[in-house]
This record gives structure tokens, C-alpha cells and sequence, in this order.
């Protein structure tokens, strides 16, 4: 489980960002881009850009190498990230115990252990990334159109009902 001082730390990292940022509520201002995540906001409002945009202003590729495990650990392993994603798993990685993160004896317990932190992030990342903005945009359009077409919307549509727990006999 998570150190018990990473949520506080974690606060108080998103609340120095705030201020960084000048807004509590910060998003890229590139048109069309819904990056908000404060780990990934460069500038200061009403001129933030996340660190891909900026990236793409400087001419520079938003696709970088990852340090999966850290350089310290192991400098030759990397996966290819989107800019963004890549400062939110290195800000995961930044709350990882000294230790691992370093682990400066070679503990092979360490070592397991940061093999284990590294597809937890991931899980992290992509849950909070990808998957919470989906259901929930699902579930506004169930709204939306519970109310624009009746609560059975999906029957009026004409479209199958893919989840029905109906059992065959
Ligand atoms: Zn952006």
C-alpha cells in the first residue's frame, strides 16, 4: 500500500503547483487539449500549456524514452511515453521510498519491490487517465439521454441490449 505520507505530500506538491500555476483549477490552453492534471502544466494562467503543447512550441517531439525502473536502478530500461503521461509516472515514481527508488546496495527485495511499483503506476495512471474520464462520460450520456429519450433509451434506439442478464432456457 501507499506510504502513509505520500497524500499529504502529494497535497502539498498539487498545492504548490497551484500556486506555480495561478489558477486552482488549472487545463491547457490549447484549444481542443483537456490536459488538467497539474504534474503535466507548464505556465501561468491564462497561458498554461501542458508539457506536450509546449514541447510541440519548442519544436521538440511530445514522444519521450521513460526510465520504466529509474536510472539509478536501471539506465538501460525504457519504454516509449507521451510527454504527459511521462511527468505523471515520474512524479508516482518521485513518491516511491528513498530506497527503492535508489536502492544504492542492489536489495534484491528492493528491486522486487520497484518491479512491482512499476506496473501499479501504470494501473494508476491509466485508470485515473483513461478509464475514469470514459465512465464518466458514459454515465452523463446515459443521463443526457435518459432524459432527452426515456429511461429505456437504448429499446427506442433500436439498439441491443449487450448486458442484459437475461438467462436463456
Ligand atoms: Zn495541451
Amino acid at each position: 500500500m501507499q506510504n502513509e505520507s505520500q497524500p499529504s505530500n502529494n497535497e502539498a506538491r498539487a498545492e504548490a503547483a497551484f500556486e506555480r500555476l495561478g489558477t486552482r483549477r488549472p487545463k491547457c490552453s490549447v484549444p481542443g487539449c483537456n490536459e488538467s492534471d497539474w504534474r503535466a502544466l507548464t505556465g501561468k494562467h491564462p497561458h498554461i500549456l501542458c508539457y506536450e503543447h509546449m514541447c510541440a512550441e519548442q519544436g521538440r517531439s511530445t514522444v519521450e524514452q521513460q526510465h520504466t525502473l529509474g536510472r539509478k536502478i536501471d539506465p538501460d530500461m525504457e519504454v516509449t511515453m507521451a510527454g504527459n503521461d511521462h511527468r505523471i509516472m515520474d512524479s508516482y515514481k518521485d513518491q516511491w521510498p528513498k530506497e527503492t527508488r535508489e536502492n544504492p546496495d542492489g536489495s534484491p527485495a528492493l528491486l522486487a519491490a520497484a518491479y512491482l511499483r512499476v506496473p501499479f503506476d501504470w494501473l494508476i495512471m491509466i485508470a485515473k487517465r483513461y478509464l475514469e474520464p470514459v465512465f464518466l462520460w458514459l454515465e452523463a450520456l446515459d443521463s443526457l439521454f435518459c432524459e432527452k429519450l426515456g429511461r429505456r433509451w437504448w429499446v427506442g434506439l433500436g439498439l441491443p441490449d449487450i448486458y442484459s442478464r437475461r438467462v436463456e432456457q
